[in-house]
């Protein structure tokens, strides 16, 4: 093996008496079975030793290392300059510290190192060279792994929300090498588990905790994302969070959706990890970003779905979502041989009170009758708009007396309650109603048949009555 060249370093420790004892060629035999990359380097900067890994790790055999500039191991110029500002200078003031910065090997491939750096100094404090130990981080490629991962789940078609929500969690559990993820809903002080991802199995989806005793409470307070690689050594050690779950490592970012606080994403572990570096908080927002859009189309999908469902004018079930609720109901009760009516109900002489008093009155009309069956039924009853002025009542568990009960309630309320025009004029409304109680195993469309079926009867006997 070829002796190092220590150059000034040597000098410097021979000059000192008590360093003269420790061998700076002995330190080396050590760095030599080391299984991180070593590199040391004189007051210039230049290399004047590297141990047999960071031979590997870079590439490079040592003696076209020797009397470099350490530039050559950076992937990025300025931080060599940075490096040099913050700690490499002889004037440095700083300790021995842990950063992340992007390293280039011979081949150019380019890769994240994890790296601890100090000045080496003389007993009389004069920095005579420096030090770095290198392990490999996670390398640039996955930092673009991770984003190729979550473009392509955020652009298939073919995944559903929920299922897109689990891949990304996934992606970035991977990237840092972490067993938690955790989608949250943050309301108030509350904090729940909308959806996550637990290595060990054992968080669940819906898991609540007070919000002031989570982790997620400093990403909130900064408002930004907030990492801990080593939370035991950090400053917030002495904070509930950490004695409530124990994690050692963890790094969170909010998620706001249409300006508000929705909650958070993030990611943890028991075990400490390597510092977080630029790349990862990047990756956090990005993260953040995909959920609030992903989160934001499907509330929007959501809305857009129930303003389908909806009678605009008297907020009821329209047609079709009333079709689809009385269909389910049909099916439960055929499957529970529970008692099962339906009333439809029309309005009498609507078409005189259109021509009377207007098109206007008549919608008003048709509020009023909403207001005044929506004031009427149990929990579980409900109340569908179906046409012009005709509507289906569903009324689960109750037979044709029961049915006949709330259609006579339904008549004395309109009757009561008349509908006030702004002229000061009032309509008093009022219906004709057809029962139909389900038959064991009859269809939606034969009960329907039945209900009409008895509603025109009520019309033929006169009207403003109830007719089975
Ligand atoms: P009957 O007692 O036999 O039920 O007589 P009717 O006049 O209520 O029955 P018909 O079916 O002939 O008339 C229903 C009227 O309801 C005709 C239509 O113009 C009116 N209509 C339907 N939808 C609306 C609406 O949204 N607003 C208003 N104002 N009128 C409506
Ligand atoms: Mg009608
Ligand atoms: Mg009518």
């Amino acid at each position: 093996m070829k002796e190092p060249k220590l150059g000034d370093m040597e000098q410097a420790l021979s000059a000192s008496s008590e360093a003269s004892a420790i061998s700076p060629f002995l330190l080396t035999e050590i760095f030599q079975s080391f299984e991180e990359a070593v590199v040391v380097a004189d007051t210039n900067r230049r290399m004047v030793y590297v141990n047999s890994a960071a031979e590997r790790l870079f590439g490079y055999p040592k003696d076209d290392l020797y009397g470099q500039e350490t530039k050559i191991l950076y992937a990025d110029e300025s931080d060599f300059s940075e490096q040099g500002r913050k700690r490499f200078n002889v004037a440095g003031r700083i300790a021995a510290e842990n950063y992340r910065v992007l390293y280039r090997r011979s081949d150019g491939e380019q890769f994240l190192g994890m790296t601890t750096g100090a000045a080496m100094r003389s007993a009389g404090g004069k920095v005579v060279g420096f030090i770095g130990v290198i392990r490999p981080a996670r390398s640039a490629d996955q930092s673009l792994d991770a984003l190729q991962k979550i473009h392509n789940i955020t652009s298939d078609v073919t995944m559903s929300h929920d299922q897109k929500i689990a891949s990304l969690l996934r992606v970035g559990l991977n990237h840092f090498g972490l067993e938690v993820a955790i989608l949250s809903r943050i309301s108030g002080d509350d904090y729940t588990v909308e959806d996550c991802v637990d290595l060990h199995g054992e968080l669940e989806p819906s898991t609540k905790f007070d919000v002031s005793g989570t982790y997620c409470i400093h990403t909130l307070s900064e408002n930004k994302t907030v990492g801990f690689h080593f939370v035991g050594r950090s400053e917030i050690q002495h904070h509930p969070c950490y004695k409530n779950f124990k994690l050692e490592s963890y790094i969170g970012t909010p998620i706001r959706l249409g300006g508000e606080l929705y909650g958070t994403v993030n990611f943890s572990s028991p075990l400490p990890v390597e510092p977080f570096c630029k790349d990862d908080y990047i990756l956090m927002e990005l993260l953040s970003d995909t959920f609030s859009f992903l989160l934001y189309k499907k509330r929007s999908e959501e809305e857009m779905e129930a303003l389908a469902r909806v009678d605009e004018l008297t907020g009821l079930p329209n047609r079709r979502a009333t079709w689809e609720r009385l269909n389910e109901l049909i099916n439960q009760s055929n499957r529970s041989a529970q008692k099962l009516s339906v009333l439809s109900i029309d309005i009498d002489h609507f078409k005189a009170i259109n021509d009377k008093w207007g098109h206007a009155a008549g919608d008003l009309a048709l509020v009023k009758f909403a207001d005044v069956v929506s004031g009427l039924g149990r929990n579980t009853d409900f109340c569908g708009r179906i046409g012009g002025e005709e509507f289906i009542f569903v009324l689960p568990g109750a037979d044709v007396a029961a049915a006949r009960k709330f259609a006579n309630r339904l008549r004395q309320g309109l009757a009561v309650e008349p509908v006030a025009l702004d002229s000061g004029e009032s309509i008093t409304l009022s219906v004709s109603a057809g029962i139909a109680m389900l038959e064991r195993g009859e269809s939606l469309e034969s009960l329907l048949a039945r209900a009409d079926e008895a509603m025109y009867k009520a019309k033929q006997q006169g009207r403003n009555r109830v007719c089975q």
